[in-house]
């Protein structure tokens, strides 16, 4: 009988890599899906996206940023307008005061804007360090790597750590990657979460991973049950890419709203 011995630094490093490379190969379309034009924008359509789906933090924004322009309409919003305006994400009320409380800081620390640094974007009413990776990734080009949930689940259930702090998986998954890409790969991890690789039930039969995963065989293996899971507008494309007939992927999971 031969067993296999235990996965290298290196080994994993290179797994880690390849990984990234069908993870870009799987999601061309790989974005931050929070709908927004600036810095400050981000930051509130992120405080708005606790505890909510970015679907609908996105049909809320646009009336929101309309109404609220800077960082001083923020700090001085009538609290009963704004709540009514921000309702349909929950937990409105928390949010409102974060909401005012972020425009007052901001306007009393750092002239109305948003501030480009990890540091700084911390200490604001908020503001916690995974917002804070979000908003330096895509609004200042720097990049971060954001540890939601999703990203905490695939990056374990792949091998590549076993911490469960999040801030310790941050470092520990950007030791194995270029800087340079870690806003991307963080999309791209979150995006296969949400449309490939749920909580409950990943489609593992599904999978352009299955190959480099560990965990291949915790949700069905058998293509047919597996294309069933997957979800969002490029399901059928997703399970053309693992050789299934994509007329096997029903409407209702084309059309399903990522969590
Ligand atoms: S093989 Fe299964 S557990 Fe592994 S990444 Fe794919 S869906 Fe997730």
């Amino acid at each position: 009988m031969t067993t296999r011995s235990p996965e290298t630094d290196l080994g994993r490093t290179r797994r880690a890599r390849r990984i990234g490379r069908v993870l870009t190969e799987t999601h061309p379309d790989a974005h931050c899906e929070l709908d927004h034009s600036n810095a400050l924008e981000l930051s509130v359509a992120t405080i708005l996206s606790a505890q909510c789906t970015d679907k609908k933090v996105n049909e809320v924004t646009p009336k929101l940023f309309a109404r609220y322009r800077t960082a001083a309409d923020y700090a001085g919003a009538d609290r009963a307008e704004l709540e009514e305006l921000i309702r349909p994400t929950g937990f409105y009320r928390n949010k409102t005061s974060s909401l005012i409380n972020l425009g007052r800081a901001l306007c009393e620390r750092y002239d109305g804007e948003v501030p480009g640094r990890l540091a700084d974007l911390v200490t604001l009413p908020g503001i916690g360090r995974k917002t804070a990776n979000v908003i330096l990734g895509n609004a200042f080009d720097v990049p971060g790597i954001t540890v939601d949930t999703h990203f905490q689940r695939l990056v374990q259930r792949w091998g590549l750590t076993t911490e469960t702090d999040p801030v310790k998986i941050e470092h520990a998954i950007g030791a194995l990657y270029p800087k340079r890409d870690w806003t991307m790969l963080s999309h791209r991890i979150i995006f296969h979460g949400r449309r490939v690789c749920h909580a409950r039930k990943p489609a593992c039969g599904a999978c352009t991973l299955a190959k480099l995963c560990p965990a291949y065989g915790t949700g069905p293996t058998d293509p047919v049950a597996a294309a069933k899971l997957l979800k969002g507008p490029r399901a059928r494309d997703l399970a053309a890419a693992v050789g299934i007939d994509p007329d096997l992927v029903p409407q209702q999971a084309v059309a399903a709203e990522v969590p």
